[in-house]
């Protein structure tokens, strides 16, 4: 392609309000074009990266024995009902009526019509395995789009269900894709971690997150220095405690201390001189399994996936004010376990002598001196907070947790029989016997892939693809383009790399080799091959790796060859 005629308009400064790098630099290298609020078009260049991402899922996803079907982005709203989430989905799901009346919504995922799809055409085990997958527009209403397609409502999704006659068979299906993805991820060129996630209702160890490791990541991941536990911090255990007796403190009678207006950690840390580790933090929540007080270290933080399971409730959300002065007869901030007559769920943090500062019930009070196992009778001890840096790993003995960024690219996830079972996806087994389908769901998200990849790589001049990905990984810069040796050796090197199938940009633009060059680094070229008449004249063109940094001078007629041997074609 060259870059004269190519329609790509790169910005020199950042975009105003663009907050990330892959945003920032996305907008800049001209990859997207946003058209509103968390919906973005493609430009050439963008396409053609994501175009690459495309094929690389494809081919796994494909050797692993899935088969690419395309469904619609507009689904009707029975389905949605059939499966029960058309009440439950929320916001997130864009409805609209069509001219007769019609409900119907914008699909921000599959399950509902690939359900009703395998429900009609497969009746028998003989059937069964199947995996079906797409690569597809998704539309998901956030109420805050941001990050550019890191968190668009638009954006481009592969979507992959298995369906299996028994769990050893979605086991198998299972772990076929968690394999693709790994495949996936490791030919886009990626740094990555496949990490435990949260499975809420369905239990189990069935759910992974794929994680592109990177400082600017969103997602916190806690793994283990020592063995190969790796989880988000949703699901990230703590290590069990060997007893879950509270421990009975020495010393000390409860003791009312006056702190008008102290509420938050730091205020009564500073107010009574105390560190955040003496202080037993209660959270009031409101469930479906009734009100129920959460008790952790003033350095901790509670984490609502646990406590949802610690309280045996389907949903949770922190108590409002009203109440919140109705059980602790106190405003917010005041709250302490003493004399609190709701259910109470202290944290295995909290199982050590040492904490003993918590709210007094009352208005502009604390307590000093509060030993839960003598003070407050707690109903439960569990593990209710977040892992932090640190924590023993669950898994073996001695490892300690290290927390690290990532970005979420790929979910794999068993779904049993919730959708099979609420839609009538069945088939008859050998013996006749009429049997729920065992589905698994695997996602990918295609356009993050791209954005995560440059917040992995990239620099203070700009983008770094890794070749794999690269939508050009060569870019021939003659330095004049009015030097007709110049150009004619450019000409020849980059035709040449083009029949050889790689994709070579050659920039044939009247521009300032400066500008050129800024150019070349911004979009992420991963090989530069600068044409000069001085090299020339010594019979060797500069090509610079994009990475490293790193020239060399190569003999004009290897330079060809240098790069097919690099990029691998
Ligand atoms: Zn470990």
């Amino acid at each position: 392609m060259k870059l004269s005629s190519m329609f790509l308009h790169t910005l020199k400064e950042d975009p105003r309000d663009a907050e990330v790098v892959s945003h920032k630099l996305m907008l800049r290298a001209s990859m997207i074009k946003k058209l509103a609020s968390g919906i973005y078009s493609y430009l050439p260049y963008g396409l053609k990266a994501l175009k690459k991402v495309e094929k690389v899922i494809r081919e796994e996803m494909n050797a692993a024995g899935a088969q690419e079907v395309l469904m619609p982005a507009v689904q009707p709203a029975e389905v949605w009902k059939e499966s029960g989430r058309w009440n439950v989905y929320g916001k997130e799901l864009l409805r609209f009526l069509d001219r007769k009346g019609g409900e119907f919504a914008l699909g921000p995922t599959h399950e509902e019509v690939i359900t009703s799809i395998v429900r009609d055409e497969v009746h028998s085990y003989r059937d069964l395995p199947v995996n079906l997958y797409q690569i597809q527009t998704k539309f998901r209403d956030e109420i805050r789009p941001r990050f550019g397609v890191m968190r668009s409502r638009e954006f481009i999704m592969k979507d992959a269900y298995s369906f299996d006659i028994d769990d050893q068979g979605a086991e198998k299906s299972y772990d076929a894709m968690f394999k693709a993805y790994e495949r996936i991820f490791s030919r886009c060129g990626l740094r990555f971690k496949p990490v435990e996630a949260d499975t809420g209702p369905i239990g189990g160890n069935y759910s992974h997150e794929f994680m592109v490791l990177a400082s600017t990541g969103e997602d916190i991941i806690l793994s283990c220095g020592k063995c190969s536990y790796a989880a988000n911090l949703e699901k990230a255990e703590i290590a069990k405690p060997e007893s879950l007796d509270l421990k009975q403190a020495p010393e000390g009678a409860p003791e009312k201390v006056h702190t008008p207006g102290v509420r938050t950690v730091e205020e009564v840390c500073g107010f009574l001189g105390v560190t955040a580790k003496d202080l037993i933090k209660t959270l009031i929540y409101s469930t479906d399994n009734g009100i129920v007080a959460a008790l952790v270290r003033g350095d901790h933080d509670v984490n609502e996936a646990k406590l949802k399971r610690a309280a045996g409730c389907e949903t949770l959300e922190l108590a409002d004010e009203g109440t919140i002065e109705k059980f602790t007869k106190a405003p917010r901030g005041f709250a302490g376990p003493v004399g609190l007559s709701i259910k109470k769920i202290a944290d295995f943090g909290l199982l050590d002598a040492g904490q003993n500062v918590t709210g007094a019930n009352e208005e502009d009070y604390h307590l000093k001196n509060v030993w839960l196992a003598r003070d407050a009778k707690v109903d439960l001890v569990a593990d209710i907070r977040n892992a932090q840096e640190g924590d023993l790993c669950p898994r073996c003995s001695g490892g300690t947790l290290g927390a690290i960024r990532g970005i979420e690219v790929g979910h794999v996830f068993k779904l049993g029989i919730k959708y099979s079972k609420a839609m009538n996806a069945s088939y008859l087994d050998v013996n006749g016997d009429l049997k729920p389908i065992i589905m698994g769901c695997y996602g990918i998200g295609v356009s993050r892939v791209l954005a995560a990849a440059i917040e992995q790589y990239a620099d203070e001049n700009g983008i770094v693809f890794p070749v794999p990905i690269a939508p050009y990984p060569v870019i021939v810069l003659p330095v004049s383009i009015t030097d007709e040796k110049v150009m004619g050796e450019a000409k020849r090197i980059y035709d040449e790399l083009n029949s050889r199938g790689v994709d070579t940009l050659i920039d044939d633009r009247d521009a300032r080799p400066g500008v050129k060059f800024m150019d070349a680094d911004l979009i992420g070229v991963p090989y530069r091959i600068t044409v000069g008449a001085r090299g020339l004249n010594e019979g060797v063109v500069e090509v610079k790796e994009r990475s490293s940094g790193t020239v060399e001078k190569i003999p004009l007629g290897e330079v060809v060859d240098y790069c097919l041997a690099r990029v691998n074609v």
